[in-house]
């Protein structure tokens, strides 16, 4: 089994040669039920992209079925158009109510999306019941079969090669999609918006793309679901739907898009077994199945969150970490890099910078530059204002008064997204990495801005060349912090010293003009200080222009070209180090504070 769970490839060979056997080996109503398992899988399928992995509770993904499957069945009947025609038509128009609703509450945050997909969820399932063309209550019926050149797919066994042929597509997308560009930065999402800003990615554009994608893929199932049982009523895309839907998420396991297929298969089964039991236990059969899954969902909730692929994947891991196998990526180009600005000229320029906050000036009247090629310290007893001024320069609190320019761009009004793709590029003083993703990929997050695929580019294997090309980066970062026999092992495993290094590679990969690191000696041990202010001078000695924020005095001292000192709030001076550190104001305002 463990053989066999280290070699997905023929996991997967295996699993489609069982499912093509089916229609050989079983009765109908295993394939029938086998068919429902691949329809409902397509729509967990985007919940584990959506709220497993992008963080996005959805309880309407029914909606979404239904609203396909409306289409077609309306199209196919009134109209008397192909059902081809109706998957365009069932598709377009779910795409264009996913964007409206996304676009409507993606923006929301905490409970109030999810609670948002309870409103669209009900609405859309109560639409169904109300309007005159879509038969009310009573639905749609007489839908037309799918045909392919003449060859009819009305027996279940027909349908299910396409609905499984489908299936399998759908997965290879989702996989395809999560090891790309645009996978890293939904995989990110749950990092937060202002991770994915400082690489030039917009969370809230990454958040809606993804909406879409699992939207499109709900659309796909309701499509297949309409001209399958030829008949479409309201309920089975009601919240209740949607609850299954997203009960089939969990209990496969939220963290893998495998877990859709597992836990439609389970719940379906479990459903029809429970459908056959429990009416020979009481005459109230559909209120107990109701209660049952309510259960269940608790009882998984409870002890085992991760769902059943999650306990698969700890069966898998207690093997030694290996290597997956990787393209060869020193036969990939190299990504191009931006022309750097002259040792010696002037890249940063703050001037005059206020910030208020109420009446309290946290930051006044400050002003310095930095210049190409030198590493300078901004420092200061704590509430100096070091981070409010850190906040500035990356555009992720707005100024009161003054101006910063970098790169001759004002950037006093930019958003941190934009003054990142300038070529600013920072750290967090409170690390933000995905514990659960590679060193490799939170490195190659990093180079988001300098590259373009997007999800269909992504998903249909398009991108394979940048693909490469941005590993091959991640690679040389991480050899360049000293990491690189280690890029496959998951960044949460790492000690606090490393991770902060591994954020500094993940700011290189976005081949910065400057680097900005805010308190990156904070929480460190001594050790780890020694090795995190080695990296740093053999950068400073590559070329790399640095700002570093600190509170640690003894760490800069020994690092940094000049230092520019803050004290509640205004600059207190700006020189050499060996100058600063003899300066009687220095040592009154350290020796001030709780150092
Ligand atoms: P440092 O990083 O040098 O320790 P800060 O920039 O965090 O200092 O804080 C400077 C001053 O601004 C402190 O008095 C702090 O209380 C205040 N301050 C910082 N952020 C805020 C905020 N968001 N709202 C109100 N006051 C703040
Ligand atoms: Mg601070």
């Amino acid at each position: 089994m463990r053989h066999l769970l280290a070699r997905p490839g023929l996991l997967v060979a295996i699993f489609a040669a069982l499912v093509a056997a089916v229609p050989v080996f079983f009765s109908n109503f295993a394939v029938s039920l086998m068919n429902d398992v691949g329809i409902a899988s397509l729509v967990a399928l985007g919940l584990v992209l959506l709220t497993g992995i992008g963080g996005a509770t959805s309880f309407g993904q029914a909606a979404f079925v239904g609203i396909a499957a409306y289409a077609s069945a309306w199209l196919s009947t009134s109209q008397g158009l192909s059902p081809w025609l109706g998957l365009l038509f069932a598709l377009t128009l779910t795409g264009i109510s996913a964007l409206a609703i996304g676009l409507l509450t993606l923006r929301l945050g905490g409970h109030f999306l999810p609670l948002s997909t309870i409103a669209w969820g009900l609405s859309i399932a109560m639409l169904f019941g109300n309007v005159d063309a879509l038969g009310r209550h009573t639905g749609l019926s007489n839908i037309p079969a799918l045909t392919i050149a003449g060859w009819s797919l009305a027996d279940p066994r027909a349908i299910f090669y396409l609905i499984w042929l489908l299936v399998a597509l759908a997965f290879w997308f989702a996989y395809n999609l999560l090891n790309s560009r645009p996978g890293r930065a939904i995989r990110s999402l749950r990092g937060g918006a202002i991770l994915l800003a400082s690489v030039g990615a917009d969370a809230y554009r990454v958040r809606l793309t993804l909406f879409l994608t699992a939207a499109l893929m709900a659309g796909l199932a309701g499509w297949l679901y309409a001209h399958m049982n030829r008949f479409v009523s309201p309920s089975p895309f009601d919240v209740r739907a949607s609850i299954e839907y997203l009960l089939m998420a969990v209990v496969g396991g939220l963290g893998h898009i495998a877990g859709a297929l597992v836990g439609a298969a389970l719940v379906l089964v479990m459903k029809n077994g429970l459908q056959d039991v429990l009416p020979l236990l009481t005459q109230r059969a559909g209120q107990l199945e109701a209660v049952t899954f309510a259960v269940l969902f608790i009882l998984i909730l409870h002890f085992a969150r991760s769902g059943l692929m999650g306990f698969v994947r700890r069966l898998a891991r207690r093997r030694p970490a290996t290597a997956p196998p990787r393209p060869d990526l020193a036969a990939a180009l190299p990504l191009a890099h931006r022309a750097l600005p002259e040792r010696g000229t002037s890249i940063l320029s703050v001037k005059a910078a206020v910030k208020r906050f109420g009446g309290l000036v946290a930051v006044n009247d400050v002003s310095f530059d930095v210049r190409a090629g030198e590493i300078v310290g901004l420092i200061g007893p704590n509430g100096a204002g070091k981070s409010t001024m850190f906040n500035l320069l990356t555009c992720t609190a707005p100024m009161t008064a003054g101006q910063v320019n970098f790169l001759g761009h004002d950037i006093s009004g930019m958003s941190q997204r934009e003054v990142a793709r300038l070529g600013l590029a920072r750290t967090f003083q409170h690390v933000k990495l995905r514990p659960h993703m590679s060193l490799l990929d939170n490195v190659a997050l990093g180079a988001y801005a300098r590259t373009s695929a997007g999800v269909i580019r992504a998903g249909l294997r398009l991108d394979r060349q940048q693909e490469r090309q941005v590993l091959r980066e991640a690679q040389t970062q991480l050899e360049r912090i000293g990491l690189g026999e280690r890029s496959h092992e998951e960044a949460g495993s790492l000690p606090l010293g490393t991770q902060r290094m591994l954020e500094i590679a993940r700011a290189l990969a976005a081949d910065p003009v400057l680097l900005v690191l805010d308190e990156p000696a904070a929480g460190l041990r001594r050790k780890e200080k020694m090795a995190l202010g080695e990296l740093l001078r053999k950068l400073r000695d590559e070329g790399v222009t640095i700002l570093i924020v600190e509170h640690d005095m003894e760490f800069v001292m020994t690092l940094v070209d000049r230092l520019v000192v803050m004290n509640f709030g205004s600059k207190l001076l700006e020189g050499v180090p060996s100058a600063v550190r003899a300066d009687e104001r220095v040592q009154a305002a350290y020796l001030g504070s709780v150092v």
